[in-house]
């Protein structure tokens, strides 16, 4: 049924942060919206994976948002554009003039481009506060903060491209790319592996990503399976290794002495952390052999160029900064740091929440990641906005849900799923009803657009253009078809409307290109691009003047901390907050899976997705299965002490023994019903990966 008068529109993959292009194509039926290959796609060269090439069954599916609903007696109506605007106009300014701006809070979306990311960030501090946030808090905030604080950006020190040429060796640790990055992992990974690089993966579970590196050569895969939230001691051994072989002999190179001299500070207080560190009680705690840590060490000193990768494994813990912080201290002693195929690179899972961060929308940055609290770089930006920013950081997520019905009256949700994506999601069901009042937009009722008061019909990612920010910094076009269906709108469009109505100046743009026009001016790392130069190619930030190519690798001479040093700071073990006892004897763990994304709102109303995978699932070691007494495929109950789940376990050698694992994909069995919302001091991150859980058996 192709129109051959449709030209098929160039656009990125709205699912993970690799950023592959795809293109999308009109049908010749109103609403038919199909998928096709991007032969030369700069990141992905025509190659996708399972979600990417599912994408836009979701465009027009049938249970997509059409017309505005506004709550009345606990029952949604349809209603028109214009009542909706003027009720949340009314209520926004109802609400910030009867307690303050602080009463209300914006959750921002890492499905959305950056232009309507900064919009939002924008039209919250135009109101007066600083509370907005974005779901980086749940996934990467404490890598953002310890890469910030210690080098210099929150984001990929590298870029795939020059890992893949560069890297002999990939230290993987709580990192999935088999299934979170599949093209990253297939086209740009596993490819240097089979290229000669060696990979050391450390996960509590197994998964597609130990599988997709079972390779001949066994010496080049080590998988350590610690036990959840001892990646501390574990990297600790790690050094301490590397030390001790560095004593032993120090002209081997086993650390870079001139590298730790010229360009890091810190480097005596690891060594004093680590002066009376037991390496063999340390390998005990992790549920592993001192042995096998010690040959991963070897493996990455001995490397002419390793690369790290770290994901929610590692960044979502109450001790989340501090697990980035000691990669760091493995890259920086080694000196794998600031060359092609070195680095410490957090994989990021959705496709703009690097740009969402980038924009501005959280609580602590302005764009550009210029802090809040800086006179000089919030007088910068207050000078082209018109207006005085707050100077103190807003609430973060899960601190804005702690409140919800206390100091937070009202909240503006783009996109976002929070009562199912936060940790203990109950709690969140429970306290969003506390609220006065809730706008959400979206392409779909979700789990939180039930307690709303205004639900916005948005369009999806297939039907308009923007810029997202892939993993690795690259800045690329997004352009879409027609609308699918007529009433909905841009996100664009709805807060320039909004803001336009609630302020004389400020959000008056004519489309994404306008509002890119500012951001640049506002945003340094982004100022060199227009959407000229982007093109098809995309530019990597940071990009400072038109005509920069942008940095396919930071820190070549020095790093971007007040005086160019990288930032060496030992740390030492913090349990999870929450450890096994009488009452609840396992370690709960939580991963995604490939055909699934986040909450589900778009894979699961996927047939292609959601076939692979329908429902819920539990991984149980056969120790403790036996132990319980339950067989494979049986249904179980499993109970943390914030809630409980019914699900069907699957016996397997996949997970370590003492630990169970399961997803947060599927709404009535969500991980999210039974994890922790301990937060990390620093960053404000859950502990997502590691909660006491106890299995019933019916
Ligand atoms: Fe989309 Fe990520 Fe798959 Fe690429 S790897 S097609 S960006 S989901």
């Amino acid at each position: 049924t192709d129109d051959p008068e449709s030209e098929p529109v160039k656009t990125i993959c709205p699912y993970c942060g690799v950023g592959c292009g795809i293109q999308v194509k009109q049908g010749d039926e109103p609403g038919d919206v199909q998928f096709m290959p991007w032969g030369d796609a700069p990141v992905n060269e025509g190659r996708i994976c399972i979600k990417g090439g599912a994408a836009t069954e979701v465009v027009n599916h049938k249970d997509r948002l059409t017309e505005p609903l506004i709550k009345e007696d606990g029952e949604f109506r349809e209603a028109s554009w214009e009542e909706a605007y003027e009720l949340i106009v009314d209520e926004l300014e109802r609400i910030r003039d009867e307690y303050s701006a602080d009463a209300l809070g914006f959750y921002g979306c890492s499905k959305a481009m950056n232009e309507e990311n900064y919009l939002l960030q924008k039209l919250a501090r135009r109101l007066g506060t600083n509370n907005v946030d974005n779901c980086t808090r749940m996934c990467h905030a404490s890598t953002v903060w310890a890469l910030r604080t210690s080098l210099g950006a929150g984001a990929m020190t590298n870029s795939m491209a020059d890992l893949r040429e560069e890297a002999d060796l990939f230290w993987i640790q709580g990192a999935n790319p088999g299934e979170q990055h599949p093209i990253a992992n297939s086209q740009y990974f596993r490819q240097a592996v089979l290229d000669g690089a060696t990979v050391i993966q450390v996960d509590p579970h197994a998964n597609k990503t130990t599988r997709s590196f079972d390779i001949d050569d066994t010496d080049r895969h080590q998988h350590l399976q610690l036990k959840p939230g001892t990646d501390i001691p574990l990297l600790n051994v790690v050094i301490k290794t590397i030390l001790e072989k560095h004593d032993e002999d120090p002209e081997a190179g086993w650390i870079d002495e001139e590298f730790i001299e010229a360009r890091t500070e810190g480097f005596e207080h690891l060594k004093e952390t680590l002066e009376d560190f037991d390496k063999e009680a340390a390998a005990e705690e992790c549920g592993l052999s001192l042995e096998e840590i010690e040959l991963a060490a070897e493996k990455y000193a001995e490397a002419d160029n390793a690369a790290i990768f770290t994901g929610m494994g590692m960044s979502q813990h109450a001790c989340g900064v501090d697990n980035v912080q000691n990669e760091i201290n493995l890259a920086l002693l080694t000196g794998n740091v600031g060359r092609a195929g070195t680095g410490v690179n957090p994989l990021r899972g959705q496709n703009n929440v690097q740009g969402t961060c980038d924009v501005g929308a959280m609580p602590n940055v302005l764009p550009g990641y210029q802090l809040v609290d800086d006179d000089e770089a919030r007088e910068s930006v207050e000078e082209v906005w018109g207006f005085e920013v707050p100077d103190e950081p807003g609430l973060t997520n899960v601190e804005l849900s702690h409140e919800f019905g206390d100091s937070v009256k009202g909240l503006y949700v783009m996109g976002e799923n929070p009562v199912m994506s936060e940790p203990d999601a109950n709690r969140v069901a429970e306290r969003i009803q506390e609220l006065e009042f809730v706008v959400v937009q979206d392409i779909f009722p979700t789990e939180t657009s039930q307690y709303a008061d205004v639900i916005l019909p948005a369009t999806t990612w297939a039907e308009r253009g923007g810029t997202v920010t892939n993993t690795d910094r690259r800045v690329q076009l997004m352009r879409g078809v027609e609308k699918v269906h007529e009433n909905t709108k841009h996100d664009l469009e709805i807060l320039t409307e909004i803001g336009t109505r609630l302020f004389d100046s400020g959000f008056d743009f004519d489309g994404p290109e306008a509002v890119f026009e500012e951001l640049r001016e506002v945003c340094p790392i982004y100022h060199g691009m227009t959407y000229e130069l982007l093109g098809e190619e995309g530019l990597h930030w940071p990009c400072y003047e038109p005509g920069d190519e942008g940095d396919p690798f930071l820190y070549e001479d020095e790093f971007d901390t007040e005086n160019g040093l990288g930032r060496i700071i030992g740390v030492t073990h913090q349990p999870p907050k929450e450890t096994p006892d009488d009452e609840y004897p396992l370690i709960l763990t939580t991963a995604r899976l490939e055909e699934h994304y986040n909450t589900g709102t778009m894979s699961r109303r996927s047939p292609t997705l959601n076939r692979q995978t329908p429902e819920n699932f539990v991984d149980v070691h056969p120790n403790d299965a036996e132990r319980y007494g339950i067989e494979d495929g049986q249904e179980i109950v499993l109970k943390s002490r914030r809630g409980e789940i019914t699900v069907e376990a699957q016996v397997t050698e996949d997970i370590t023994e003492g630990s169970v694992w399961t997803t947060p994909h599927f709404a009535a069995s969500s991980a999210n019903k039974l994890t922790n919302d301990v937060l990390d001091e620093r960053a404000k991150i859950p502990e997502y990966k590691a909660a006491a859980a106890e299995i019933e058996v019916g």
